[in-house]
């Protein structure tokens, strides 16, 4: 009760950004993405699986859309599963759980192509297998959620990488947008440490993590993420009180996803502004992203520790 009054008096006072950037994470806010610097560059959301950027930072994406900046939307795991190969029973059960048939990324595709055409975005995808398939060893999403080893020792991080640098290039000024990791799926920990790895050799760029959701919905694992990053990643918000709905309708199409993942459409449209409410206040929703902060900006302060260590361990 009075730790309450005093988060509300608290953001009142500070403004919800702020306070909760201070209280929650320990960590100055700064200043966030859409300030005039970022408005000359082309910005790449890149998303492990399709459904990632809408259901996570589809109000940022809108709006930059909206604003009329160039945009594209890059997903890293889109491939069907090897048809020489078994399903394994892990891949079996999801599924039926998404209920999209034999082939569901047949289905997904034409999910993804949906939410394209509904802000005309350029998508591209790099058709490489997700955990699931490339790993039929795994046998519980327990397993995908923990992963064994740092993605840098993970035999497909080169192969991750190398997709991404020739997708992404070398010289331009870009904006790129990714996974902070949080919930530690082991395809989102691939991506962030593959994408930070060539922020390190890419001064030009500007790099904002967003919080995987739904797992960010888990605050104790956003904190343990935060705190495994270290002291560099500092948040920002978005406003995104006129592109809520926006997310909504582009996380929407995305049905065998949404069954599975939240059950309703409703639900969906709960679970994702009751997030937004809370980063911001019901009446102005907001979306949280990080980015490195100060004398190495882009990661290379770190020496890319997560291309080597095993912060993923619990
Ligand atoms: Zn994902």
């Amino acid at each position: 009760m009075i730790r309450s009054l005093l988060r509300t008096t608290g953001r009142r006072l500070l403004g919800p950004s702020v306070f909760d950037s201070l209280v929650q994470f320990r960590r100055r806010p700064v200043r966030g993405p859409l300030g005039a610097s970022d408005e000359r560059a082309r910005w790449v959301f890149v998303e492990p699986h399709y459904d990632d950027v809408a259901f996570s930072c589809g109000g940022m994406l809108a709006a930059v859309v909206r604003r009329g900046m160039p945009a594209e939307v890059l997903t890293v795991f889109t491939a069907d599963p090897a048809p020489t190969a078994p399903l394994s029973p892990l891949a079996e059960a999801v599924h039926a759980e998404w209920g999209a048939g034999e082939r569901p990324y047949e289905q997904r595709r034409r999910e993804a192509g949906h939410m394209g055409t509904l802000l005309s975005l350029e998508q591209t995808t790099l058709d490489l297998p997700e955990a699931l398939y490339r790993m039929p060893h795994l046998t519980s999403i327990d397993e995908v959620m923990r992963p064994q080893h740092a993605p840098g020792e993970d035999p497909s991080f080169a192969v991750v990488r190398e997709a991404l640098e020739e997708a992404l290039g070398h010289d331009e000024a870009l904006t790129v947008v990714v996974p902070l990791g949080v919930g530690g799926h082991l395809d989102h920990l691939l991506v962030h440490a593959a994408i930070r790895a060539l922020a390190a050799d890419r001064p030009m760029w500007r790099v904002w993590y967003y919080e995987d959701f739904p797992y960010a919905l888990d605050i104790p694992a956003l904190k343990e993420r935060v705190q495994a990053l270290g002291a560099a990643f500092r948040p920002a918000t978005v406003d995104i009180a006129d592109t809520l709905d926006a997310r909504v309708r582009l996380s929407a199409v995305y049905t065998s996803q949404v069954r599975a993942i939240f059950g309703t459409p409703d639900q969906l449209r709960s679970a994702i502004s009751g997030y937004a409410g809370r980063v911001g206040t019901p009446r102005h929703p907001r979306e949280r992203v990080w980015t490195v902060q100060g004398r190495g900006e882009n990661g290379r302060h770190q020496g890319d520790p997560e291309a080597t260590s095993r912060d993923t361990k619990r």
